[in-house]
């Protein structure tokens, strides 16, 4: 077993569910070195988010060059960022030690509503955090809000890569679990000249939450130890999808995916 070091830079979910705690486990459970450098913390549980309470913009900083300066990093990931401001700080730190196994998850909206990353803050993914990124991994309408194309077919998904390999991301994986009425779930890797489409079967459940950070955790812990993006994204298919096939039933909501599964 090789040991990867894998940081994550994200939010805290107070539920376990998503964020933070949802990278750590799946790092674990991957055997990767998990460490993290927190941008907001949420009051969050099944039912949604309460509260949201972002972290300044040094603490960040120095929390990411804690581990940088000591422990080091074989592969990160970004989750949550919340604002232009840490965008740009957590960019420029990534610069400065020369990390190229970077993980863009851009997440922006919770399932419920809530606002994750503010609206402003969307410029400055494209312009500094997506051109650092070995791979991103937006859901639909995640690559909608950064490309402004409509998704309703499968070329316009392919043009929204193409967009985001502009932008400067070396590796794109649009994921389908957003689209509506199959019994399939496709998604699309672009690495600036192939599309590989990967299929599974689409699994009919409420309890979802946090899978989109599980599914780049995983991609993260497989690069931490070594592996290149298409071995790590077949991990993180088959992780993903016993996380969610096997459902812990805890909460009165969207409950979390099992990490143990
Ligand atoms: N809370 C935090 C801190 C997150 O990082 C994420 C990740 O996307 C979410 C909530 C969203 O979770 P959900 O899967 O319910 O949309």
């Amino acid at each position: 077993m090789l040991l990867g070091r894998a940081l994550t830079i994200a939010g805290s979910d107070s539920g376990g569910g998503a964020g933070i705690q949802a990278d750590l486990k799946t790092f674990q459970e991957l055997h990767a070195y998990g460490m993290s450098a927190i941008t907001a913390v949420t009051a969050q549980n099944t039912l949604g988010v309460q509260g949201v309470y972002p972290m300044s913009v040094e603490a960040v900083v120095q929390q990411i060059d804690a581990v940088g300066q000591d422990i080091g990093v074989d592969a990160l990931k970004t989750g949550m960022l919340f604002s232009a401001e840490i965008i740009e700080a957590v960019a420029d730190r990534i610069q400065h030690y020369g990390w190229r196994n970077v993980v863009v998850d851009p997440v922006m909206i919770a399932k419920g509503g809530a606002a994750l990353l503010q609206t402003a803050a969307i410029q400055a993914l494209k312009e500094y955090l997506i051109p650092l990124a070995w791979v991103i991994t937006p859901n639909i309408p995640e690559a909608e809000a950064l490309t402004g194309i409509k998704i309703g077919s499968m070329d316009q998904r392919k043009e929204a890569c193409k967009r985001l390999i502009d932008l400067g991301a070396h590796h794109v994986i649009v994921k389908g679990g957003h689209e509506e009425g199959s019994t399939k779930v496709v998604d699309l890797l672009y690495d600036g000249e192939a599309f590989t489409e990967v299929e599974t079967l689409r699994i009919e459940t409420r309890h979802t939450h946090g899978t989109g950070c599980t599914f780049a955790a995983a991609i993260t812990a497989e690069l931490a130890k070594g592996k290149d993006l298409s071995d790590a994204l077949s991990v993180a298919k088959e992780f993903i999808q016993a996380a969610i096939s096997h459902p812990l039933g805890i909460g009165a909501g969207h409950g979390p995916t099992n990490h143990w599964a």
